[in-house]
């Protein structure tokens, strides 16, 4: 999409993908879908961590997805490729395996190990670290959740207010009304499936 921005055009085609996919799906690609989100629930599993606390402060993913197209519009440039995790574990780590005595690794491919290495530290001390504070396409999916087919259907009669549903959601959302349509609901179940009273559901 940025490279659109780039040369100056509007990015009616992916513009569109995800407009058709987030009324679709919301950001359930992000709780089933996504290898970055996975990397990342992966580093959770290690550190074994069950129990999450509420996040503050979510928004600030919102001032990426609005500073991403504005710096490829105005610079010309990809700069959120430039400092995406995605690149370094996808482009950097895969181009050094296969080329390790390329001799022209220059400051964006160190920039790439450096932020690989904080994404790492930063996701072990909270989980989904990217999702919920960076990331612009789960931002930008948010804004769908309240439209999306896929939804999470909370029935207050069978609740008994255990609090283990917010307990295990793994972005740290404060309020069981706010399950799956939140903007940082990544519509990943774990509540669903933790709930003892069956008051959780997933809808189509
Ligand atoms: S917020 Fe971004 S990185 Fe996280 S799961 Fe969604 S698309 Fe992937
Ligand atoms: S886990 Fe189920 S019963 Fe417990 S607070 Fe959540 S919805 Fe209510
Ligand atoms: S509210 Fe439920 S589905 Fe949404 S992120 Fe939390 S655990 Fe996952």
């Amino acid at each position: 999409m940025q490279q659109f921005i780039v040369y100056g055009k509007i990015p009616i085609y992916p513009l569109s993908f995800l407009v058709v996919y987030g009324v679709l799906a919301g950001r359930f690609f992000c709780g089933w879908g996504c290898p970055v989100g996975a990397f990342q629930d992966f580093i959770t599993y290690l550190k074994g961590e069950k129990n999450f606390k509420p996040t503050n402060f979510w928004y600030t993913k919102f001032f990426v997805l609005i500073l991403t197209p504005t710096l490829a519009w105005i610079g010309h440039d990809l700069y959120f490729c430039k400092v995406c995790f995605s690149g370094s574990l996808f482009a950097s780590i895969p181009f050094y395996l296969l080329n390790p005595t390329y001799k022209g690794y220059g400051f964006f491919f160190y920039l790439h190990i450096f932020i690989l290495v904080a994404f790492v530290v930063l996701a072990y001390f909270k989980s989904r670290f990217w999702c919920k504070y960076i990331c612009p396409i789960g931002a930008f999916y948010g804004f769908f959740n309240r439209l999306s087919m896929v939804k999470i259907k909370f029935n207050k009669e069978k609740c008994e207010n255990c609090g283990l549903c917010l307990n295990v959601c793994v972005m740290g959302l404060k309020r069981i009304e706010d399950f799956g349509v939140s903007t940082n609901c990544i519509l990943c179940g774990r509540c669903v499936e933790h709930c003892p009273k069956k008051a959780l559901k997933f809808t189509f």
